[in-house]
């Protein structure tokens, strides 16, 4: 009798921290589809989620939201020229800066491909330009050798900005295509540059 009480109450034990186990691999595995895998910063899934939250957030607070996109200058010339370890290499290093340009309540993430992406909370047209151009000059002056850049010696990446205090009703994706709108004119005149599409 007394055995079988003695087995119940480990076999409990046992249950119990196979149960604990589980949930601490369940917050591992949360955690990691979250994040990008070349360069450890947010994926896109976790921004597409933070968008929704802080456009919901701030449009009730009518506080602004920035977005930063940012897009490595000529990247498939530089791919070709050095190869696809060091482009990665490049990739790697650009998220770091933009982690570290986030801030506390900002979020940094790989949108895709070569182009990132800043979420910057509370931060006004003006606050989020002085931000966009912080960090293109940032990444000009990493010095990392782009024999095949038209700009110059060193890799560079050109900047859409966007800001404005959120509408709930409306849909965030509006955020982003103002800032795509923007960066596409910092291509256009030359890269290496931050655009702001006044009154988009
Ligand atoms: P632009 O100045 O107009 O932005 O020119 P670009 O060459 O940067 O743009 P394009 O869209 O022509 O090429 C993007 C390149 O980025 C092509 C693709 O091979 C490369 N790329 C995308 N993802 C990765 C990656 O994870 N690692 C590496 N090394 N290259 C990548
Ligand atoms: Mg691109
Ligand atoms: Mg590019």
């Amino acid at each position: 009798m007394f055995d079988a009480v003695a087995d119940l109450v480990a076999g409990a034990i046992h249950f119990a921290r196979l149960a604990d186990a589980l949930q601490v691999a369940n917050g591992k595995l949360e955690q990691l589809s979250m994040i990008d895998g070349l360069t450890g910063i947010a994926n896109r899934r976790h921004f597409d989620a933070e968008l929704q939250r802080q456009w919901q957030q701030l449009g009730k607070a009518r506080q602004p939201l920035a977005l930063l996109m940012i897009d490595v200058d000529a990247f498939k010339a530089l791919n070709d020229a050095c190869g696809h370890l060091y482009g990665d290499e490049c990739l790697r290093e650009l998220a770091s800066l933009c982690q570290r340009h986030a801030e506390a309540r900002g979020l940094a993430a790989r949108f895709g491909g070569e182009e990132l992406v800043l979420l910057l909370p509370g931060k006004g047209v003006q606050a989020a330009l002085a931000s966009a151009e912080g960090l293109r000059a940032a990444v000009e002056q990493l010095a990392r050798p782009h024999p095949a850049s038209p700009v110059g010696p060193h890799l560079t990446v050109s900047v859409g900005v966007a800001s404005r205090i959120p509408d709930p009703m409306q849909a965030p994706e509006q955020l982003l295509a103002e800032a795509d709108r923007a960066l596409y004119v910092a291509k256009a005149q030359g890269r290496n540059q931050v655009r702001l599409l006044r009154g988009a």
